[in-house]
């Protein structure tokens, strides 16, 4: 019956979840960053098949969470059992933290410029998995960016040369982060907001949760100290820089009041014109260093 209606003819064509064409020739891939957005548009791709996915790829900076590394691990299991392929991906050198360590840099570029981090550890690992393992196919690449993302997909930074095609099927269907995250719930999945444990975008209950867990604290720790030991120059001109600074209650060891730059002024924080780890989160609407993170949330 099938036959005679055509349905398993290989040139049968196949519409995506929007109702677009697939491309048969080229490689569907769902790059799962562990996340909220990845996570949902894989899940229900489990449940109805609506993406034609061929492989999915996560790509592990060293840095990621550890209830993120969980969620990896539950998700790998739900692709195998449905007998999609499912691999993670490291840099064939080095992981991010240890890129950072040895260059005594901070995962931020002048701004306007491209995340590298992001460039460097994930999409051109990914792509470079790809090449070796479909050597002679193209690829339509499925990027989780939620609905009122709009921006970050215009924003999206494709590597070098890049041939393929990209889709953002959250955008597609409407489905916002709220809207992950209810979908989530309703297939009673806990799934965290992924980034690397020092990404310099973290909002301030993100840093809370990292510093819940000692050991992602040190690697942070660990990356904004070796910064400062690299170039104080540029970490200390982000104080210097807001002059007049603020004068605090506290004072040093000599009497005088310690003093601080004023909010807002960090507005162009670039890794080049100095700067310390974490650039959204502010503390009293302030972006101060990592100790002084750690001063704060330790007595609370
Ligand atoms: S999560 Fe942040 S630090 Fe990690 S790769 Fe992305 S932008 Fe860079």
């Amino acid at each position: 019956m099938q036959q005679e209606l055509g349905l398993d003819q290989p040139d049968q064509p196949t519409f995506d979840s929007a109702g677009n064409l697939i491309d048969k020739t080229r490689k569907r891939i769902l790059c799962f960053g562990g996340g909220v957005d990845s996570s949902a548009m894989l899940f229900k791709h489990l449940l109805t098949g609506c993406l034609n996915i061929d492989h999915v790829v996560f790509s592990d900076t060293g840095a990621e969470k550890k209830e993120t590394y969980t969620n990896v691990q539950k998700f790998k299991g739900f692709c195998e059992s449905q007998n999609i392929p499912f691999n993670i991906v490291t840099h064939h050198k080095e992981n991010l933290t240890e890129w950072l360590l040895r260059n005594g840099s901070l995962p931020l570029l002048p701004q306007g410029a491209s995340h590298l981090c992001s460039v460097k550890f994930k999409a051109e690992v990914i792509q470079r998995f790809l090449t070796a393992t479909y050597p002679d196919k193209e690829f339509t690449m499925l990027i989780g960016i939620e609905a009122d993302e709009g921006r970050r997909s215009a924003r999206f930074t494709k590597p070098k040369n890049d041939t393929n095609q990209y889709e953002y099927p959250l955008q597609e269907w409407g489905w916002t982060r709220q809207i992950c995250l209810d979908y989530l719930e309703k297939m009673d999945l806990k799934v965290v907001k992924s980034s690397c444990v020092y990404c310099p975008f973290m909002k301030e209950d993100e840093i809370r949760e990292v510093f819940k867990d000692q050991d992602q604290w040190n690697t942070v720790k660990q990356i904004e100290h070796k910064f400062r030991e690299t170039s104080p120059a540029k970490h200390q001109r982000w104080l210097d820089a807001g002059k007049p600074l603020i004068q605090l209650k506290t004072k040093n060891k000599d009497g005088s009041h310690k003093t601080r730059a004023p909010a807002g002024m960090w507005k162009a924080d670039t890794w080049k014109s100095g700067g310390r780890l974490f650039t959204s989160a502010k503390i009293d609407g302030k972006k101060v260093s990592v100790d002084e993170w750690e001063e704060k949330l330790k007595d609370e």
